[in-house]
This record gives C-alpha cells, structure tokens and sequence, in this order.
C-alpha cells in the first residue's frame, strides 16, 4: 500500500513488451492505428507519435499497461506500480536536473531484445543508454524473493526502478561520459557508477511523498520504517559479494560492478539524508567509498 489509492498515475509512458504480448492486428491499440492512417491521409497531419505503432511481424509484441489509472491499480498490480513509479520519477527528476528529459520504461514480458541484449527476468532489470530505455520484468521480484530472502516489497521494487533511472540521469547529464565505465575493482568508475545510482535512488525517496498529482494529492504514502528497511536490504540483496556468497563463491573485490552491500545501503541512506547532492562518488578517495 505505497500509492495514495486515488493518486491519478494516468497518462504513464510505459509500454509492455515481449514474446507473451500479443496485440498484431488486433485490440484497441489496432482501431487506434487506422484510425491515424485516415486521419492523416485526410488531414496530412503526422500523429504517429501520439499512438503506438502496431509491432512488426516476427518481432516481440508491444502494447499498453492495462488499467493503470489511479494509485490503487498501482497497489494492485507489479507492471502498473512500475509504470506509476516513472510517473512520480519523472516529476522528481525533471525538477533537479535542468533540461530533463524522461526515458522510456518497457515492462519486459517473457523476453526481448534491446541494443544492450536480451531483458527477461534472468539479467535483471537494467538501463539501455543508446535506446535511453529502462528494462524491468516484475517477475525478477519473485527471483529476488526466492534467491536473496529479500522481501521485495512495494518499496523495494521501486527502489530498484529508481536505481536504473539513476543511470537515465547519470546518461543525461553526461557524468557517464565523464566517467567511463571502464575497470571492475572495488573502487573503479564502474562502482563508483552504481553507488551513484544507488545514492540517487536514496534521494528520490527521500523526496517522493513531495510529488503530486494534477490535483494535489501526493502520488506515494510517507514510508514506514519497515518499507525503508526492506528497499535497504533488496539494495544488498543485489550487492555483488551477496550474489556471489548466494552463489557458492568466494567474494572476489576484483569482480565487484555493483559494490558490497554494506556500500550500496549506505550510499542509498546519503541520497535519502542528502539529496542528489550528496551523491558524488567520485570524489571520494577509495577507501572511504
Ligand atoms: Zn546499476
């Protein structure tokens, strides 16, 4: 129960994409094409971008998040929580970086393609720079139920939202270009990324019952203290030295991407104390990251 259940999350631009979604040819979304094609062959208006175009034969399907209007189908459903959180992000984000511009959010069904590989639930949810897209399967929640003993919560889910929308903002305002992913030891760029977003995704938090809808009604409830501390755990729960002790490894430093667990919850705890501001990873010396 983290949306205020009459938050209006409508008008989200999440789309959900994959090999179960079936829309070809048919469905509202179909109607809603042709309708466009005669629309424009009489007016010559272009309105391609104000419907989805029907997908290619041969190729994942594509249509909308259904019944995602108001807070309580967020509460209901995974997708539609998902796409409700890009809603109150989208808000956050555009107030503090000057210029911002929204990425897109594919609820991955099953599996497709990206420029950055294949998204399913068995990669994870990740962030695609070139496509400028965010990639989730909500049944990557239940993996993370499964494997870590993580909750995986309302809170927590969004919070793994808000990480790969961290990597939107560190694409967008060039701190990515500025800090080359090169390198996997325990104080590389490539840490250095991942506490960032981690640390951005702290902040949104933070922040989060701040956002309101057209009407004023705040999209999210104020977290409980358990809500934080499960989206603080699902943050270690995906701590590589976590996945690799889960796994029957050895914690190797030199393979770490994402940092320890101890790290990513405490560079989430300083977005959420500091706001973004308190997020520069960068400029910490190593051993104090
Ligand atoms: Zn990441």
């Amino acid at each position: 129960m983290t949306f205020n259940e009459n938050a209006n999350v409508g008008g989200n631009r999440a789309r959900r994409r994959g090999a179960g979604v079936a829309v070809a040819g048919g469905g509202l979304a179909g109607i809603a094409a042709i309708a466009v094609v005669l629309f424009q062959l009489f007016t010559g208006q272009d309105l391609s971008g104000v419907v989805p175009a029907l997908p290619q034969t041969g190729s994942a399907g594509e249509s909308e998040i259904q019944q995602c209007e108001t807070g309580a189908d967020a509460n209901r459903d995974d997708a539609c929580r998902l796409a409700a959180g890009s809603v109150v992000l989208d808000q956050y984000w555009g107030s503090q970086v000057q210029g911002y511009r929204a990425p897109q959010l594919v609820i991955v069904d099953q599996q497709t393609p990206s420029q950055c590989g294949t998204a399913s639930n068995q990669t994870g949810p990740f962030y695609c720079p070139p496509e400028e897209t965010v990639y989730i399967d909500p049944t990557f929640f239940a993996l993370l139920r499964q494997q870590f003993d993580a909750s995986a919560g309302d809170l927590a889910q969004l919070y793994v939202l808000a990480h790969e929308y961290g990597h939107h903002v560190q694409y967008i305002t060039g701190l990515m270009d500025q800090h080359p992913n090169n390198g996997t030891g325990p104080d590389s760029n490539g840490v250095r990324t991942e506490l960032q977003a981690d640390c951005f995704a702290g902040a949104w938090v933070g922040d989060m019952t701040q956002q309101v809808d057209e009407n004023g009604v705040p999209y999210l409830k104020e977290p409980t203290p358990q809500q934080i501390a499960d989206a603080i755990n699902a943050a270690g729960a995906v701590g590589d030295d976590h996945i690799q002790q889960e796994s029957g490894g050895f914690v190797n430093p030199e393979s770490w991407t994402h940092g320890s667990s101890e790290q990513r919850q405490r560079w989430f705890e300083t977005g959420y104390q500091g706001g973004p501001a308190s997020c520069d990873t960068f400029a910490v010396a190593g051993g104090n990251l």
